[in-house]
């Protein structure tokens, strides 16, 4: 029964894109107007950015967030390029240098990318300019190795490549789109790859197709969002499907008000097996216990578990700082593993910005190898064990 469902539903998909496909042909025009206006933009960028002169950058024609008055090469790539490849949910951190603040700190200054390229702020700024120097050697002359040593944020360079060679190199680049794009036309996304890899599928794919080999790569890139859409709630990646079930957890425990059934001194350490799990959209979910995640928040004290100091706010319910849980090790991996994964110990307690942090934001490894050091050991007394590398792959880090 539910395998016809599936049937149904994928068949009606296949043929809503192909109506959408026909449309975009129909619309060709407005699409070619719009990459023309596009490809002036570009131009501009590129003659007041060349290669040779990148070097050059003083630290404020390089940085964000000194606002429109100060059109620098990270503000004029993210603004005036917007259309043009989202950097979706990322902070200026991406960039590797910013002027600005952080929920933690509020204090406007500059901020360097610090794993990366350290504290030091000039510094910093040589090494972010070489590496976008040697990105675009690399993009030049399409040395895929070298682009894939690049140690600026995969997005960023990213766009950096489809900016300078638009020809070249797809304005698609964060990891969901594309590995939606590729389950779209039949590919199996191999998660592992790099973006880079990715693309070049997506592309390959393109020159097969007889009505979509001699569209530029921009005409493609607004054909795939067109047809197929934008990875969303049904169809996005592991990750994205473990946020979203976080989400309704998360107003699950906004509307219910009971803590009180929740005091306990100790950890529950008897053995308990993994639900089975319900097929949505494809998908294995794993039934979730809100008691176990509202154990977790109380056991916290209300407090982000990165560092208690995080500032939060009151529930307006019932009064009590408000925290949100987030599963280490994440329910969507719950196939790996033969007990329940939803279960207090494998529950933190996070503020709201170390929780978008730790699903999107860079740094998020630090924030879980932190995590997993306080956990391993009270999650191997109820049968859960894993290894850090492992761990960090389920977020896709290594
Ligand atoms: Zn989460
Ligand atoms: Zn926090």
């Amino acid at each position: 029964m539910s395998d016809k469902l599936n049937q149904f539903s994928y068949n009606e998909s296949v043929s809503d894109s192909i109506n959408r496909a026909f449309q975009f042909q129909k619309d060709i025009v407005n699409f070619k107007e719009k990459e023309k206006e596009l490809n002036k933009i570009i131009e501009s960028f590129i003659s007041d950015y060349p290669k040779d002169k990148i070097l050059e950058l003083k630290l404020k024609e390089y940085v964000i967030g000194f606002g429109a008055k100060n059109p620098s090469f990270c503000y004029r790539i993210e603004n005036e390029l917007k259309e043009y490849g989202n950097f979706h949910g990322s902070t200026s951190y991406k960039f590797g240098l910013y002027y600005g603040k952080t929920a933690s700190d509020q204090t406007v200054k500059y901020r360097t990318s610090k794993n990366k390229f350290g504290n030091n702020v000039e510094d910093a700024l040589i090494k972010i300019k070489k590496e976008i120097v040697s990105l675009l050697n690399a993009g030049e002359i399409g040395n895929d190795e070298k682009i894939k040593e690049c140690k600026l944020a995969p997005t960023y360079r990213g766009k950096i490549l489809a900016t300078y060679f638009s020809n070249r190199y797809l304005a698609i680049f964060s990891d969901d789109h594309l590995n939606y794009f590729l389950e779209q036309i039949g590919e199996n996304p191999d998660f592992a790859n790099d973006p880079l890899d990715k693309q070049k599928k997506l592309i390959e794919w393109k020159n097969s197709q007889q009505h979509l080999k001699d569209f530029s790569l921009y005409l493609f890139m607004r054909y795939l969002y067109f047809v197929y859409g934008r990875p969303s709630k049904n169809n996005g990646n592991q990750s994205k499907a473990n946020i979203l079930t976080d989400e309704q957890e998360k107003e699950e425990i906004a509307k219910s008000d009971c803590w009180k059934d929740t005091v306990q001194p100790n950890y529950d350490e008897t053995r308990k097996k993994k639900s089975e799990p319900v097929i949505i959209n494809g998908q294995k979910q794993y039934e979730r216990d809100i008691k176990e995640a509202k154990k977790a928040l109380k056991r916290a004290n209300y407090s982000c578990e990165i560092c208690s100091e995080h500032p939060t706010f009151i529930r307006k319910k019932d009064g009590l700082p408000y925290t949100e849980p987030h599963h280490l090790i994440p329910m969507s991996f719950s196939s790996e593993f033969s007990e329940n994964l939803d279960r207090e110990q494998n529950i933190v307690s996070l503020c709201s910005n170390c929780h978008n942090q730790i699903h999107y934001g860079e740094g998020a490894k630090e924030m879980i190898l932190k995590l997993f050091d306080e956990r391993k050991a009270i999650l191997e007394i109820i049968g859960i064990k894993i290894s850090k590398t492992k761990l960090l792959r389920m977020y896709g880090l290594k």
